[in-house]
């Protein structure tokens, strides 16, 4: 079944009409209708076609979203939230027209408190900017997708990174939002305590909710001190096997282990080719430890000696910040460089994730599908989760290519589904994976509907996204 009918979106044409005239009149230059700003606003980074909004508007309020929100509202027109785009299933689409609320310039930080170690910030903020921003104060925000995603977007998708293993997700980091709910009213859900069992969770409703309930105009962030000392290195292994069972060991021997990557043998040669590392084209374990000096030495030695049992090794590790630098640099460029393996193809990543007893047989299943397959396709894995991509390379102007694509991805999300995982640890549903939340999910669907139904009857609130349409 094509993308388009597991969540079908009937233009308005007439409401939209009006909702451009209103839009154009109060925000002037900040509202564009041109042909590539639009497309850019839903510019896919996958093979799932563009579909582009009518209008973009350029927000710098709360106030200012409520109103364009209370227009669409008035005249049933789509609202779609945009943070930078990065996104990966089809989440900024839009299959029946209306208006991108383009959130990069409500991008200042509005308060940092070092002492309760939090921070509040518009959504246009981005992860580089906010640590910019914190680094003379001795703390960090920890998520770290591989995109300079903005904080607005990361709350949307529920993302995480490579630090999720130690700091956790957004579910984890966000203590409040200010969002714009479909009627045009704005809610906060919560203040600055670092708990509270005040009913409802509407914090965590909203997170992971991909602008489908409301769009988010401020955030209350969790911060981490910087740590003391840094070490961390890479680590060869003979299979992906013995990479995993050390993923295992190191976490349940409970080493504190901050980031811990797994890189298959192919991606391991698109990272030395693009990003000139030095290490063998074998399946390899980046890892990186936070703690006082003493600390992540010993967390070290002892990783080093539990890959050392698995067949691994050595493990060559550092503490010296530039060389760290360029192995996570490698690591965080790994979508580019594995588009270096076919070039002028395009990639379709996909991410799962599994219990990490799992993470093993999944990862080893699936490089067997991708061989039988016939193809191109690295891994790339926060394994400390059992949270793995795998980008296929594909030449998306080929239909049997991308049906081949589409297939090899069913069969990876129902192997990780068959094995107590889940279609998506960190990417979310978007367009690209609605068909696998009920086989996840079963009548937690229908329950996700009536929510989406009570809060958004009009299904303005970037609709198409998320739920299959009745009966699916
Ligand atoms: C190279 C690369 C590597 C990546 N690596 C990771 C990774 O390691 N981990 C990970 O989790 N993701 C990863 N991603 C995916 C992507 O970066 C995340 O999904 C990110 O959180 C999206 O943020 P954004 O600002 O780009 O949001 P957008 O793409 O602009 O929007 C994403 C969704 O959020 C909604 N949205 C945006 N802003 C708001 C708002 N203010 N209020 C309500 N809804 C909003 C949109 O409507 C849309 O549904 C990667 C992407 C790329 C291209």
């Amino acid at each position: 079944m094509a993308l388009s009918d597991l969540n079908p979106v009937e233009r308005n044409e007439e409401g939209i009409a009006a909702v451009l005239g209103i839009l154009k009149q109060t925000l002037g230059e900040r509202f564009q209708t041109g042909q590539a700003v639009r497309s850019q606003h839903a510019h896919t980074t996958t093979y799932i076609p563009t579909q582009a909004p009518d209008g973009v508007a350029f927000v710098e309020s709360t106030a200012e979203v409520q109103e364009i929100v209370r227009a669409c509202a008035a005249h049933r027109v789509p609202v779609i939230a945009f943070g930078v785009g990065s996104s990966l299933e089809g989440h900024t689409n839009a299959p029946g027209g209306g208006i991108s609320i383009d959130t990069s310039r409500m991008n200042r930080i509005l308060a940092v408190n070092p002492e309760d170690l939090d921070c509040t910030v518009e959504p246009g903020v981005t992860r580089e900017d906010l640590n910019r921003h914190l680094r003379d104060t001795g703390l960090f925000f920890p998520i770290d997708p591989g995109a300079n995603a903005s904080l607005g977007g990361m709350a949307a998708t529920r993302a995480s990174g490579t630090n999720a293993v130690r700091y956790g997700t957004m579910r984890e980091n966000v203590l409040s939002l200010t969002a714009v709910m479909a009627d045009g009213e704005a809610v906060t859900t919560g203040k600055r305590a670092k708990k509270s069992s005040a009913g409802y969770d509407l914090t965590r409703l909203l997170i992971g909710s991909e602008g489908t309930l409301g769009v988010i105009t401020a955030l209350t962030l969790r911060l981490q001190g910087i740590p003391q000392a840094i070490s961390g290195g890479v680590c060869p292994f003979p299979s992906l096997e013995a990479a995993c069972k050390t993923v295992i060991a190191t976490i349940q021997m409970g080493i504190p282990v901050a980031r811990i990557e797994l890189v298959n043998a192919l991606q391991m040669r698109a990272m030395k080719n693009y990003s000139k590392l030095d290490y063998p084209e074998g399946p390899c374990l980046f890892v990186e430890f936070h703690g006082s000096d003493a600390g992540v030495a010993e967390q070290a030695e002892t990783f080093g000696m539990i890959a050392e049992e698995n067949g691994g090794g050595p493990f060559l590790w550092t503490s010296v910040a530039e060389e760290r630098t360029k192995l996570w640099k490698a690591r965080h460029d790994a979508y580019w460089s594995s588009l270096t393996l076919r070039p002028g193809a395009k990639g379709l990543s996909t991410d799962v994730c599994v219990p990490i007893s799992r993470l093993a047989e999944c990862v080893t299943e699936t490089e067997a599908d991708i061989a039988e397959m016939g193809l191109i396709a690295p891994i790339v894995g926060h394994a400390g989760d059992g949270n793995f991509h795998v980008l296929v390379l594909m030449d998306v102007d080929n239909p049997q290519e991308i049906a081949l694509a589409e297939k090899f991805v069913a069969r990876l999300n129902m192997r990780a589904i068959a094995m107590e995982g889940t279609c998506t640890g960190e990417h979310g549903i978007g367009q690209g994976k609605i068909g696998f939340l009920r086989h996840e999910l079963g009548h937690g669907v229908d329950i996700m509907r009536t929510i989406k139904q009570a809060l958004d009857p009009l299904n303005i609130m970037n609709p198409g996204k998320i739920l299959p349409r009745v009966g699916h």
